[in-house]
């Protein structure tokens, strides 16, 4: 059997793939079983930070196998206090608990959030806020604190405490807030899988001055807009905001599976020993790699990020075929004319490799994509997007 024909018949059915079996990559390209050369722009949904193979990412991890892979918990490794220092100080936080992906580091800041306010009022205040249209992981409590109805069907009942409040209306958060016992507000400042959309920077500002004032943690869910994707480290530091509970995944392992939670000054000794665990959480191998790509995030590095992000934006506003262009940095949401899986379909077959949220094509380059290979395949997106192409 073929990969395809193995693929379909021996793993479930969970992912509509596209057809495409990758064989391998380097930098922002990568190339099919047959040969044939795509560029990503996908870059394994904003995870390979630095895209394939890249050179001083495989140095970090392959220097760190073979000293060791793994040894639990139980023990004090280096990488993982290194990577823990490094994020600390990057973004004022106070500690981090390391998991393996964004739905696991989510669930450690809801953990966090129900023990903290059953601490300060209780534990009938153990309802969490999240935004409508939301997505924050596919676990049943992740489920029930993604703010979409579609991905909850079948999987009922779900954790219970979680409403929803409309985005970039105050008003609707403020009566959440005051009809309900409350531990916390979960926003990501950029929705990735809802549509690429950013929040209103007078939202924000003026949720995080409510939950300051009602003593309500603010947990930003990083774990797609983080890592430098915006054109700053985490997303949320274009809002002027300091969130209580900061978790991250998808690029901060450049490819290997890592997540965090970071804990402000409220948070960081919230959770005590006994109360959390995981047993790959802070594997020494992701959390070298991950230090490899924080250390490369520099403000000159971030800054060739919003470059490239002005350059796509400038191509794309106006062209042919598109209605509107979201998001930020370099994650980007295209509304288009043509329906969305077209436009993939006619990337695909033109060597391009993007990505869809809701209605939108979506865009989550490698962050140092080279320009020549970014406009090469902006020209492609164009050519499909054009309401000529039939
Ligand atoms: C992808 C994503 C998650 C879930 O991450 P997993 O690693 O797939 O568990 C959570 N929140 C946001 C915002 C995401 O984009």
């Amino acid at each position: 059997m073929d990969i395809k024909q193995l693929d379909k018949t021996y793993i479930a059915g969970t992912y509509a793939r596209f057809p495409v079996t990758v064989a391998e990559g380097r930098g922002s390209l990568v190339w099919d079983e047959d040969g044939k050369e795509y560029i990503d722009l996908t870059s394994g949904i904003g995870v390979n930070a630095f895209g394939a193979a890249d050179e001083v990412w495989m140095a970090a991890v392959t220097d760190q196998i073979g000293k060791i892979q793994h040894l639990s918990n139980l023990y004090y490794t280096a990488p993982g206090a290194r990577l823990a220092e490094a994020l600390c100080q990057k973004t004022g936080m106070r500690k981090v608990f390391f998991s393996n992906s964004g739905a696991e580091a989510n669930e450690c800041a809801i953990k966090t959030a129900r023990k903290y306010a059953a601490g300060e009022k209780g534990a009938d205040h153990f309802t969490v806020i999240t935004l409508k249209n939301s997505f924050h992981g596919r676990t049943i409590t992740t489920l029930a604190a993604t703010g979409q109805d579609v991905f909850h069907k079948d999987f009922t009942p779900l954790t219970e405490g979680f409403v929803y409040a409309e985005p970039n209306d105050i008003g609707d958060m403020e009566r959440l807030i005051a009809e309900n016992k409350c531990a916390a507000v979960m926003i990501e400042v950029v929705q990735g899988e809802g549509g690429v959309t950013a929040l209103d920077p007078d939202y924000v500002r003026a949720l995080a001055a409510l939950c300051e004032k009602e003593d309500i943690l603010l947990i930003c869910d990083e774990v797609q807009c983080g890592n430098g994707r915006t054109g700053k480290l985490y997303g949320y530091m274009h809002y002027d905001i300091t969130p209580d509970i900061v978790t991250t995944a998808k690029g901060l392992g450049g490819g290997l599976p890592v997540g965090a939670t970071m804990f402000g000054e409220k948070t960081k000794d919230v959770l005590v020993a006994g109360d959390h665990g995981s047993t790959f959480g802070g594997n020494p191998v992701c959390c070298a790699a991950a230090k490899s790509v924080l250390d490369r995030l520099t403000d000159d590095f971030l800054a060739e990020v919003t470059e490239k992000a002005d350059l796509i934006r400038k191509t794309l506003d106006g062209a042919p075929g598109v209605k509107s262009v979201s998001g930020l940095g370099l994650m980007i949401g295209i509304e288009t004319e043509r329906e969305a899986a077209d436009v993939i379909g006619d990337c695909l077959a033109g060597g391009v490799l993007v990505l869809r949220a809701k209605n939108k094509v979506r865009l989550l380059p490698p962050l140092n994509i080279p320009l020549p290979v970014l406009s090469k395949a902006l020209d492609v997106l164009k050519q499909a997007m054009s309401p000529e192409r039939k």
